[in-house]
């Protein structure tokens, strides 16, 4: 077995016991009938995961500083006029991941 892919060895595994006296061609086939069920599994965990990791940067208004928001990325932000809405904020400067408010105006 490689390390690193149990869940795909533990299936080949489970298909070769299950069926000891199989010729190598019919092998694969039932290998393939079971790796593409796992296979597609893997496939959405994968997009889930990719799609929890696009994860937003929060801010909020800082407590002691008039007119500025702290980014969870851990920077503060000030502006002249208005608020990050009404400045078109959309992606945060620093880490780059959509900014959503948390409090404030
Ligand atoms: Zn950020």
């Amino acid at each position: 077995m490689s390390a690193g892919t149990p869940r795909v060895d533990a299936c080949i595994e489970a298909v070769s016991m299950r069926f000891p006296s199989l010729t190598s061609t019919t092998y694969f086939q039932e290998v393939h009938q079971y790796i593409t069920p796992l296979a597609r599994q893997m496939e959405r965990e994968v997009a889930d995961l990719l799609e929890a990791k696009q994860v937003i940067c929060a801010w909020s208004p800082d407590a002691n500083i008039e007119s500025t928001w702290a980014s969870s990325c851990g920077e503060l932000w000030s502006f002249i006029d208005g608020d990050p809405k009404e400045n078109r904020v959309s992606f945060c400067h620093h880490c780059g991941k959509r900014v959503e408010l948390k409090g404030g105006a």
